[in-house]
């Protein structure tokens, strides 16, 4: 049996927007849920935490219905995007509060080893209010382990941070989640954030499940035209472009299955010839070249920058995908 499962979970907000989904989760997995804004990531969350209440559906965590339970009595925790610590305590006094029923050595001892886990060793007397955005999300983070949760759901939590901050505590996240096997639910509306650190990914949109499955295998193989766009870069373009197919049928290639000149292409490439080089853009790794061919525009990868203003163009075949 799963360790949460959602049920014909619905939420109406009438005239604005229904949230409609099933799904389930394993235990000590890191489900991460990507989606655009409004695509219902946070009311989902504030179901499952018991913020709102479902118009319709169950929701079992651990062998128990917990549909109707009051928010004290679920055991799970938060952590949200707003550096959300008790101003007036300080990172030791937030970390205990949710510790119940044990002695103050017990309470020391626990925060210590807490904080040893967030990476924040000796910063127990320090005021909230001296913490960087990083730090304050760490400390967070304890104080929702510290309360022993069921399972911890979070809601873009490292949104408010820079670039080169946000990689370093994604994988942190990831490594407290293996050492403490607490359930987790991540939710971010960035993509890469998502693939690295999550067992599972969950695509949202319009408060629907299009997707869930393993991040390579929604990569490579998504359900759908949304799914697949949403989980990264491609080209899409009529099918009758690449075949004799005269289906109104969409092809959807990933830039890495394009070669751009491609010598002794073999049989497992489709030659598209004569395709008008748009732009070609340095991104570190390559140029990200974007072109035209009958109308419709595509994307690859090359190794060096395209001078030329067309090219010949070689499709992986097995890796088109037909929508
Ligand atoms: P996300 O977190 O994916 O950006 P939300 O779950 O916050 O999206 O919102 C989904 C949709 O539900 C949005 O269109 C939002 O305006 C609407 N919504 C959220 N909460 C309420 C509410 N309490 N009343 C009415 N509409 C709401
Ligand atoms: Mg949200």
């Amino acid at each position: 049996m799963a360790y949460l499962e959602c049920n014909g979970l619905k939420r109406i907000f009438p005239g604005k927007f229904t949230l409609d989904l099933s799904f389930d989760m394993g235990e000590n997995e890191l489900l991460c849920i990507i989606g655009p804004s409004g695509s219902g990531k946070s009311t989902l969350l504030s179901l499952l935490c018991g913020v709102d209440s479902p118009d319709e559906g169950r929701i079992i965590l651990n062998g128990s219905d917990i549909t109707d339970l009051p928010i004290q009595k679920r055991r799970i925790g938060m952590v949200f995007q707003d550096f959300s610590l008790f101003p007036t305590m300080d990172v030791a006094q937030n970390i205990c509060y949710g510790m119940k029923n044990i002695s103050k050595e017990d309470k020391d001892r626990r925060t210590a080893e807490l904080l040893d886990l967030v990476g924040l060793s000796g910063f127990e007397k320090r005021s909230v209010h001296n913490l960087s955005g990083g730090e304050a999300q760490r400390i967070a983070l304890a104080r929702a382990i510290a309360a022993q949760p069921q399972i911890l759901l979070l809601d873009e939590p490292l949104s408010a941070l820079d670039a080169p901050l946000r990689k370093r505590l994604r994988t942190v996240i990831r490594q407290i989640h293996d050492e403490t096997k607490i359930p987790m639910i991540y939710v971010t509306h960035d993509r890469e954030e998502a693939f690295a650190i999550s067992d599972r990914v969950m695509i949202l949109n319009k408060g629907k499940v299009e997707a869930i499955g393993k991040p390579q295998d929604v990569y490579l193989n998504p359900p759908n035209l949304f799914s697949a766009r949403f989980s990264g870069e491609g080209s899409v373009i009529p099918m009758s472009l690449l075949t004799e197919d005269t289906s109104e049928k969409l092809a959807f290639i990933r830039p890495e299955d394009i070669k751009i000149n491609k010598t002794n292409p073999g049989e497992n490439y489709i030659i598209l010839k004569d395709a008008a080089v748009l732009s070609s853009e340095y991104i570190t790794s390559g140029f990200f070249v974007r072109l035209s061919y009958k109308g419709s525009e595509l994307c690859c990868y090359a190794s060096s920058e395209v001078k030329s203003e067309t090219v010949d163009l070689a499709v992986r075949q097995d890796r088109v995908l037909c929508f």
